[in-house]
């Protein structure tokens, strides 16, 4: 049974589309002809730096068109993360001390909540406007809350994690009426719903080249013109004077480029709903008891599915679809190095246990349905046991017996950065993750393998990897060692970080 699993020809089927999207054709081959062709400076004056100007606005334009903005309202940034960064600080800094309240939602992503959290500390008061059990903003809340000390609106436009779509245009509204700005990340809307900035009536939003098949690396941030903006990166006159650098000519272009392709996935969008929805009701015949994240109505992207898989670690199951060349994600992809549960799916009213059984699915426009099948397929095997499985080991287990034991070999998995932070389980062997397989040399067959790593995202793929190489007992450390040290404070200060191999 276990052979003739690991003998099937794996398929490829990338559900992670909310996390990055594939680098489509026309848009490497722009990017390559730019590289190639166009290095002049733009800052410089022969005819080459001039081509190089061209370029850069009319790629501006493009995207200006594509959310219906005015080209000169569109300025480049290295990231969706750094323009969610600028637009917040610098209107934070325009407004102090007069005025030092923002309201937000508190399912936005890492780069709104961060810069949030550190204006908090800098003497901020910022307030979350919450939301029901789907992640819907709750319009009530957000008119009592709303005052006279409110200087910005942080509401992004759909939610990576769960899909949610906020109405933006009754937010922007309510927020007009009391002269206080709305921002809007819109992220994970551009490509997958309309979005026309005009009507939505906002007066930043931010955009990110890599969720829409193109480069990563460049982003967008949008200032509806007569707003405020201060510079963010000091230096030379790029941008208006408000992003210092050399622009990045090919990514931009780039950028530009997968714009070009946004209508035509608009258009796809009625079918990956359609086989979204497939996929949602064969879910819930292969296990009734799960629960859905995400709403089921048009106020969800199409493309997006947050499921709860009643009694199933994510990181287990995310493992063995891995295995299987199936892509998906607990959460959001820059959490999965931690162990800390998804703050979009607290928010929503998950407990712990529930956010440790999610998994979110974000399909490509153009899945067909017989990828989705393929996908089901393995889900229904992974639900009811069938596929070979690896051990869990909760942190409480990994005590000193076990760790002392001679039948133990803990392996160590993490990144470099990682042992940083963390000290590591004694005894254990560290190897590198990304050259795991080089290792198995050093492991004897009939040892009872324990991986570790950071978060207990990283250890399950690898077990996979040795199961298939004919280890019998393996077990992966749940929550990695951030959840070991936390259950085990005592144990972790009197031993982490003894006798450690480095392989
Ligand atoms: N905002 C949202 C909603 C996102 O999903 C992401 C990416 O995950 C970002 C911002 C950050 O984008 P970037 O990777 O360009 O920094």
């Amino acid at each position: 049974m276990l052979l003739s699993h690991f003998l099937k020809i794996r398929r490829k089927v990338y559900l992670d589309n909310n996390a990055t999207t594939s680098v489509l054709l026309s848009v490497a081959r722009r990017m390559n002809h730019v590289l190639r062709k166009h290095y002049g400076n733009p800052s410089s004056l022969s005819h080459d730096a001039i081509k190089s100007s061209v370029i850069i606005d009319d790629s501006r334009a493009v995207i200006a068109e594509t959310v219906n903005a005015d080209r000169s309202e569109i300025f480049f940034t290295g990231s969706a993360s750094e323009a969610n960064n600028a637009v917040i600080k610098s209107l934070a800094e325009h407004s102090f001390p007069a005025k030092k309240k923002i309201l937000s939602t508190p399912i936005e992503h890492a780069s709104v909540m961060s810069s949030l959290a550190y204006l908090e500390q800098k003497g901020f008061s910022i307030e979350y406007i919450p939301v029901d059990s789907k992640g819907r903003v709750l319009i009530e809340s957000f008119q009592q809350m709303i005052d006279e000390a409110t200087f910005l609106v942080c509401c992004m436009l759909a939610n990576n994690e769960i899909g949610v779509i906020q109405d933006i245009k009754q937010i922007t509204e309510i927020a007009h009426s009391k002269q206080v700005p709305v921002f809007s990340d819109c992220v994970q809307a551009l490509g997958k719903i309309p979005v026309d900035l005009k009507e939505l009536n906002v007066d930043y939003a931010s955009f990110s080249a890599h969720k829409i098949h193109g480069p990563k690396g460049v982003g967008a941030m949008y200032v509806n013109s007569g707003s405020f903006i201060s510079s963010f990166i000091h230096g030379g006159h790029q941008e208006n004077g408000l992003r210092a650098g050399t622009e990045s000519i090919h990514n931009i272009a780039g950028f530009a480029e997968a714009c070009k392709n946004v209508k035509k996935n608009l258009k796809l969008s009625v079918k990956t709903k359609l086989i979204k929805d497939f996929f949602i009701n064969e879910l819930i015949r292969i296990k009734p008891d799960i629960i859905l994240n995400s709403v089921l109505d048009e106020n969800c992207l199409p493309n997006t599915v947050n499921v709860v898989f009643t009694g199933v670690n994510n990181a287990a199951l995310m493992a063995a679809l891995d295995y299987f060349g199936i892509a998906v994600s607990a959460g959001s992809a820059c959490n999965t190095q931690s162990n800390d549960a998804s703050h979009v799916l607290k928010a929503i009213g998950l407990t712990d246990q529930q956010t440790r059984e999610s998994i979110r699915f974000s399909l490509p426009a153009d899945i067909s349905k017989s990828q989705i099948k393929y996908v089901l397929s393995i889900l229904e095997q992974a639900v009811s046991e069938k596929l070979p499985s690896i051990g869990m080991l909760e942190p409480k287990q990994l005590n000193e017996e076990l760790i002392n034991h001679p039948d133990t070999l803990i392996v160590d998995v993490r990144f470099w950065h990682d042992r940083l932070i963390v000290k590591g389980i004694p005894n254990s062997r560290e190897i590198n993750f990304f050259a795991f397989k080089k290792y198995f040399k050093h492991f004897p067959l009939d040892k009872n393998i324990i991986l570790v790593c950071q978060g207990g995202f990283f250890a399950p793929i690898i077990g996979y990897a040795m199961k298939q190489h004919g280890y019998k007992n393996v077990q992966f450390l749940m929550l990695g060692i951030i959840g070991w040290q936390k259950a085990n404070p005592e144990l972790y200060n009197k031993i982490a970080g003894k006798n450690i191999i480095k392989l």
